[in-house]
């Protein structure tokens, strides 16, 4: 996949705010921390477009970019960061409720794990929400050069159980250091724009 351009379109609070090009879009969730800067950021081939290591409690929004014109990367508020108020997770919750179950263009969100543990209770919440509405999942498993090759496979296991990962949702080991994973992720990101 070549990244021609990739432009940074709106931090939207309100479904009024999303594009209206109906270019499909392809989501991004994960918890704080769990490296979907560096994912998008390494995807796209940009140093810094997602800001890394944003700090929390800072505004909750939904981040626009848009790819060679033809399709949507959105970035959405990392979520299970415990400093975070009651009042700041309700009103997280019910922005992400309001894109994830009404968003026509959606094709498919890419859930993000950390690879070295094994996905926590907000983890998979997250997934069986998704699943509760029929949203196509892609797992992302992060920082993949953290584990030596030999326990690579034990690790994905566990991803997989503890979310209880259904056929047809596929896991990408990621690793945003090295690059590894790069093809395979975009590779399963154009098969949910192209449905
Ligand atoms: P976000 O909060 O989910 O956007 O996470 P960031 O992308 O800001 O990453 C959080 C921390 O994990 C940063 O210190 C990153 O450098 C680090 N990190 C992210 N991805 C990887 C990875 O693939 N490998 C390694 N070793 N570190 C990573």
């Amino acid at each position: 996949m070549k990244v021609n351009t990739a432009e940074f379109i709106i931090s939207a609070v309100a479904s009024a705010q999303y594009p209206q090009d109906a270019l499909p879009e392809i989501a991004l969730a994960g918890r704080s921390n769990v490296g979907k800067s560096s994912f998008i950021n390494r995807m796209l081939n940009r140093k810094n477009i997602a800001r890394t290591s944003s700090r929390p409690g800072k505004t909750q929004t939904l981040n626009f970019f848009k790819i060679n014109e033809q399709f949507y990367f959105v970035d959405v508020p990392g979520y299970g960061f415990a400093r975070v108020s009651k009042t700041e997770k309700e009103k997280w919750g019910k922005m992400i409720e309001e894109y994830f179950v009404g968003r026509d263009p959606l094709r498919a969100v890419v859930q993000l794990v950390d690879l070295r543990h094994p996905p926590t209770a907000d983890d998979k919440a997250m997934y069986e929400f998704l699943k509760f509405y029929h949203i196509p999942v892609v797992i992302v498993a992060t920082k993949a050069d953290k584990i030596s090759k030999g326990q690579l496979q034990k690790h994905q296991k566990i991803v997989k159980e503890t979310l209880g990962l259904q056929s047809g949702d596929s896991i990408v080991l990621f690793s945003s250091e090295t690059g590894q994973g790069k093809d395979e992720a975009w590779k399963q990101l154009l098969a949910q724009i192209k449905r």
